[in-house]
């Protein structure tokens, strides 16, 4: 089964636990196995590797669950990112946050620089801004929600449903929030993507990516692009990612409750500008006083925090975003995206308030 209608009726943590498992049958195992295979016996379904692993099946089975859709796994969130903008047009305009995820805006720009698309950049949280937006040259509004790393948040629902008027595609990238969060599906999304390398995964050792919709027809249009482009995930990173699935509210709930409370104590600390926090997930940005100096300072000085990229995994991490070049010139030198993990709340404190004590006053 690869449609969500089995678990329509059960609560999310059931569905993390239970879907995209074999059959229960007395010897069959309890968990899929890794299945690696690239060529398999004519006459089936799949035939050749390029086309379907079961492995890939159980995570797409397990994640289209919690989304409410249908879900294609990919090699990772950029393949499944450049997959869905393989599917705009020649010609046609996508309307995408300007602060997503940077590797998106390249993309963009690179599609954009050969003549391919057009790119119009809105502030997502500015709704009118955004619905001024949508004319009749759009065929994609791309939104990222909360954003990486400015965290701003979009009116989903407002916005899709817009979109859905205008006979525009929505796509939200729902890496930051995860279904435990919310459910871009839910609120009139017609597309989530996600880079699974982060929470679903969630412990850093993997990197994966999916596309999960509703709509019939951008599902077979997705699973053809993979089918032919060969953008697929490795067998034992789906295998991962579906291990992953297993935790992934109990790991998102820890997270968020960390980083609220440490957004409760860091709000006050001298060396802080400016705290950006959604209310929501496990994703802080702190704006340092003193700019880049300042926060490749802290990022320096933390023992417990990993200075790393990414974000998601059970360890809390932190790096300074402009240290990237392909980040927006908008997002301010000094800010600092911390990752919370689900370690101790003191001792991340403990840690933190030690490196920003760093920052000379
Ligand atoms: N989307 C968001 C919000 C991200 O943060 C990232 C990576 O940082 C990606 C997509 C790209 O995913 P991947 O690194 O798995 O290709």
């Amino acid at each position: 089964m690869t449609t969500s209608d089995a678990h329509a009726e059960l609560r999310l943590p059931t569905v993390a636990v239970k879907a995209g498992r074999p059959e229960v049958q007395p010897d069959q195992p309890l968990n899929e196995p890794l299945v690696m295979a690239s060529t398999y016996v004519a006459g089936g379904a799949v035939e050749y590797g390029r086309y379907g692993n079961p492995t890939w099946a159980a995570f797409e089975t397990a994640l289209g669950a919690l989304e409410g859709g249908r879900a294609v796994s990919f090699a990772s969130g950029m393949a499944a990112i450049s997959t869905i903008l393989d599917l705009v047009a020649p010609g046609e305009t996508v309307v995408a946050a300007r602060h997503c995820y940077q590797g998106a805006l390249v993309q963009l720009a690179s599609l954009e620089q050969r003549g391919l698309i057009k790119v119009v950049l809105v502030d997502i949280d500015d709704t009118d801004q955004v619905l001024a937006a949508l004319n009749d040259d759009v065929a994609l509004l791309w939104i990222e929600s909360p954003t990486n790393p400015a965290l701003e948040v979009a009116d989903l629902p407002v916005l899709c449903a817009a979109a859905r008027e205008a006979g525009v595609t929505s796509v939200v990238d729902n890496t930051f929030a995860t279904p435990v969060v919310q459910r871009p599906l839910d609120l009139g999304a017609d597309v989530v993507v996600h880079s699974a390398t982060k929470y679903l995964a969630g412990h850093s050792d993997a990197v994966i990516g999916a596309v999960v919709t509703r709509r019939d027809d951008i599902w077979r249009a997705v699973d053809e692009k993979r089918r032919t482009m060969g953008a697929l995930p490795g067998t034992l990173e789906a295998w991962l990612a579906l291990r992953g699935l297993r935790t992934l509210h109990l790991r998102v709930e820890r997270a968020q409750s960390n980083a609220q409370e440490l957004v409760r104590r860091v709000a006050q600390h001298r060396a802080v500008d400016r705290v950006r926090y959604p209310g929501f997930g496990g994703i802080v940005a702190l704006e340092i006083a003193g700019g880049a100096g300042a926060a490749d300072l802290v990022s320096a000085s933390t023992r417990l925090w990993v200075h790393a990229t990414s974000l998601g995994g059970v360890e809390s991490s932190l790096e300074r975003r402009r240290r990237w070049t392909s980040e927006p010139l908008t997002i301010p030198e000094g800010l600092v995206r911390l990752s919370v993990g689900i370690e101790d709340v003191d001792d991340l404190w403990s840690d933190l308030q030690q490196a920003l004590d760093a920052v000379p006053g």
